[in-house]
């Protein structure tokens, strides 16, 4: 029966039901037909299978010999990061997480600096065991600039994010709230800091994160102190709830206050408050690759949910394009994703800046971000072959990301 198409299987079925004897004799009165609805009656594939289905034929392909460790390491369990909440008690937290043998990898990435900085042969020996396997290729439209920055010039931020060291899978418990009612830290995937980090945000700057809800990246742009001005959008009102709880659980009420929440269409963000900030984060809706192979809620490849998934690229396009519009000349944006999908990634990335080229006469640079594959290869597991930005691979022994991150700059 399995051989048969839909209208086939339920006609077998019917006739399994009704018995070969009531076969032989023909439909029977109308009144006692019944017809199978083939839709409730087929078996429903789970939305989980069928991410994982689709993965394995397209990742497959993309990542070759790497695919099976990374679909193992989706389909186990995720390590998680503590940002610390700078406005809880600094130091009795960090005090805590340093107990349980957990390191900020931020600062351990800064020591590291500190280190290739005194040897420049080091330096440039770590430099290039971060850097990638295979140079870019000749045919690639959009080429990313020349020389990545100072190593020393990319993290300067307050950012403080604890991780058990790699091959440690210990969790984290649950964050506690102080004296005075903030919670001391905030769980989240350490590999979503790496965007925040990326947009490298100075004293001042007015910052904008384009699809912010839950918040767990407002509140690190947040934890650098240097904002001047941030807005946060989400089009969701609800998630934006989620947001404004995470503000009220983590964030004294003079500074939430002065952050600027909105449930906007990011799409027409650029319309609306063009070239006004000095960084951008552009986050976008994806296939949420770790949670649609674990997690039948709100599951991107439910099948009811086909024509959104399959319009996730041209969304992400149109959010990339007005988060460059929304930028100041000289200004950057960082783009990122949860998925491992280059139609998502680097496909996006080539064309909004063609478009903001050809339509808006706007140029853009695609940065080099290779150092942060030298400052932080030890605790994340860095794709070796992106070409343009940077992706963390979940790895058995670093199970963070996936995450990609991307950053422009508008000339
Ligand atoms: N940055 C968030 C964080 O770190 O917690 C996660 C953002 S999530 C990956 C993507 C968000 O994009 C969702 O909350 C979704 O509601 C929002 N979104 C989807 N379409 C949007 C649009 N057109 N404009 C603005 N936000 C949108």
């Amino acid at each position: 029966m399995a051989a048969l198409g839909g209208g086939g299987r339920a006609a077998a079925l019917l006739l399994l039901r009704r018995g070969p004897a009531a076969a032989a004799l023909g439909p029977g009165p109308r009144r006692y037909r019944h017809k199978e609805k083939w839709a409730t009656t087929a078996p429903r594939v789970p939305a989980t299978r069928l991410a994982l289905q689709n993965f394995d034929m397209n990742y497959s392909l993309q990542f070759k010999d790497a695919w099976p460790s990374i679909r193992v390491s989706l389909l186990s369990e995720q390590k998680y990061g503590a940002l610390v909440n700078n406005f809880a008690d600094v130091g009795r937290v960090t005090q805590e997480l340093e107990l349980l043998n957990a390191v900020d990898f931020i600062s351990e990435a800064l020591h590291k600096v500190q280190r290739l900085q005194r040897d420049p042969v080091a330096e440039q020996a770590g430099r290039e065991d971060g850097a990638s396997q295979e140079a870019p290729g000749e045919h690639q439209a959009v080429k990313q600039a020349e020389a990545p920055p100072p190593l020393s010039a990319s993290v300067t931020s307050n950012i403080k994010c604890y991780t058990f060291p790699r091959g440690d899978v210990t969790r984290f418990r649950s964050a506690r709230p102080d004296i005075l009612g903030i919670l001391n830290y905030y769980l989240m995937d350490a590999a979503s800091v790496l965007p925040v980090l990326a947009l490298n945000i100075q004293p001042n700057d007015f910052v904008l994160d384009l699809c912010a809800a839950p918040g767990g990246k407002t509140l690190a742009i947040l934890q650098t102190g240097f904002c001047g001005h941030l807005a946060a959008n989400d089009v969701s009102i609800s998630r934006t709830r989620r947001l404004h709880q995470i503000l009220n659980s983590y964030v004294p009420k003079q500074i939430r206050e002065a952050v600027c929440v909105t449930s906007w269409d990011g799409r027409n963000w650029g319309e609306l408050e063009g070239g006004t900030f000095h960084k951008v984060l552009v986050d976008v809706p994806c296939t949420t690759d770790r949670h649609s192979v674990m997690e039948e809620e709100n599951n991107i490849f439910n099948k009811r949910r086909s024509k959104e998934r399959q319009m996730l690229p041209m969304l992400q396009l149109q959010l990339l394009v007005a988060g460059i519009l929304a930028t100041k000349p000289g200004g950057e944006v960082v783009y990122s994703s949860c998925s491992l999908s280059q139609l998502q990634n680097e496909y996006v990335i080539e064309r909004a800046v063609e478009i903001a080229e050809t339509e808006f006469n706007i140029g853009t640079h695609v940065e080099d971000l290779s150092h942060f594959r030298t400052l932080f290869q030890d605790t994340f597991s860095f794709s070796s072959d992106c070409r343009l930005g940077e992706l963390v691979l979940p790895h058995l022994t670093a199970n963070f990301g996936p995450m990609y991150f991307c950053k422009l700059r508008r000339a």
